[in-house]
């Protein structure tokens, strides 16, 4: 095995046990052949003292050229080690209060459950599963049959087509890895709403599962409200409001293969069809259209998608951010409530709190927090790893 030496004090990250070695941290790579470690090989991490810190995965192109998978040096990477840490995470989502009420739940969550550039759903019976790190990548089949051991799902679905598989060298890859099914319209239950998932074509893995307390919430708030739930994709949200005896729901959402599932998700389920429009537009403009028009809500849901992957991109994110938030709290009625939210890894908490706070006082409404929304509990956050922790969202009462 390979030795990656760091540089002289760039062991503290991990030391408190941070997964990611950046490549600037490396001194050397010491080894018995010559040459650099192939694409997600397991090397040894060492300190400029020669201290032996933990095992990781070689990703020579990425600017996070190693990914730990153990602290423990006397562990070996190897089949078994996946079992168990993937037979681990799965019985911490059979724990989890939220495993008695659906059938679809992230069952890995890449470094948050000791396995970097690793995330797997369970939709019903289908397992997607996206390997993200040259790492994961390295000891795919090994992941995959650990998968069907741990679960019993035949059918594993991959979405390796994400964008940032082009920054560990990979090229993108989609299709079923094992077994073979209808993947366009995988049925699942969640909180007893009936919903339909596009494995094959949908947003990330199909459904935002990280969302699924927060629309139960929005379930619970929406009684007799005029609702807005825009950036709406298959209904989640529209959908949980619907249920929650909402007066009228309108949901916009730019994509009509979204649309087109979200029209099947509600006709999945005994919901009136009279009370929701569904409109296949921009929010931004729309947004305006609907201030134009004198619309007012009770209760808007802004659910973008994620406008800043990186801190880099921040400031273009903020001012998105400020934009729908400023129109949102406008079409609020006084009493309304919004439920904001940003998955953007690049704007903190405490950034986007601050965002909302410019857009009321443009907005020039006088509104107050009164909840705070995270992801649910199968999208645990390693305190180790507080990157982990990108979904943030407020509901924000206009007085
Ligand atoms: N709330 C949803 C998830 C929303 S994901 C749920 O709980 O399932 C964000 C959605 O915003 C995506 O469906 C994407 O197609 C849509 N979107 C992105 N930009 C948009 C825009 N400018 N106007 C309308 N929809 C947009």
């Amino acid at each position: 095995m390979k030795t990656l030496v760091l540089k002289a004090g760039r062991d503290k990250s991990v030391k408190r046990r941070h997964p990611w070695i950046f490549s600037g941290a490396v001194e050397r790579v010491e080894g018995v052949t010559a040459g650099s470690p192939g694409s997600g090989e397991t090397v040894l991490l060492k300190s400029a003292e020669g201290k032996t810190l933990a095992l990781a995965a070689y990703s020579p192109q990425s600017q996070i050229r190693a990914r730990v998978w153990s602290f423990d040096p006397g562990v070996t990477i190897k089949s078994a080690f996946f079992e168990t840490s993937i037979a681990k995470a799965v019985r911490l989502r059979a724990a989890l209060p939220a495993a008695r009420h659906t059938n679809a739940l992230r069952l890995v969550h890449g470094e948050s459950d000791g396995l970097p550039g690793l995330v797997v759903d369970r939709y019903a019976d289908v397992l997607v599963a996206q390997f993200l790190s040259a790492g994961a990548e390295h000891w795919r089949e090994a992941i995959l049959d650990a998968l069907a051991a741990a679960t019993g799902c035949e059918a594993i679905y991959e979405r390796s087509d994400a964008e940032v598989r082009a920054l560990e060298g990979l090229e993108p890859r989609a299709g079923f890895a094992r077994g073979n099914r209808e993947a366009r319209r995988c049925p699942i239950i969640e909180h007893g709403l009936n919903f339909r998932v596009d494995v094959e074509a949908g947003q990330k893995t199909g459904f935002f599962l990280d969302q699924r307390e927060n629309r139960q919430r929005v379930r619970a708030l929406a009684e007799g409200r005029e609702v807005l739930d825009a950036f709406s994709y298959t209904g989640g949200f529209s959908l949980a409001a619907l249920a929650g005896g909402a007066k009228h729901v309108t949901a916009v959402e730019s994509s009509a293969e979204a649309l087109e599932v979200a029209r099947e998700n509600l006709a999945a389920n005994p919901l009136d069809s009279s009370r929701i429009v569904f409109e296949k537009a921009d929010v931004f403009s729309y947004q305006r259209l609907l201030r134009d028009r004198g619309r007012r809500f009770d209760l808007v849901v802004l659910d973008p998608p994620k406008f800043a992957p990186t801190a880099a991109q921040a400031k273009n994110a903020a001012r998105a951010y400020k934009d729908i938030n400023l129109m949102a709290l406008k079409l609020l009625a006084p009493g309304g409530l919004l439920a904001t939210f940003s998955c953007s890894g690049g704007v903190s908490a405490e950034l986007f709190q601050s965002i909302v706070a410019g857009a009321a006082v443009d907005a020039g409404v006088d509104a107050r927090i009164v909840e705070r929304f995270g992801a649910a509990a199968d999208h645990p956050v390693a305190l180790n790893f507080p990157e982990g922790d990108y979904l943030k969202g407020l509901l924000v009462l206009r007085t």
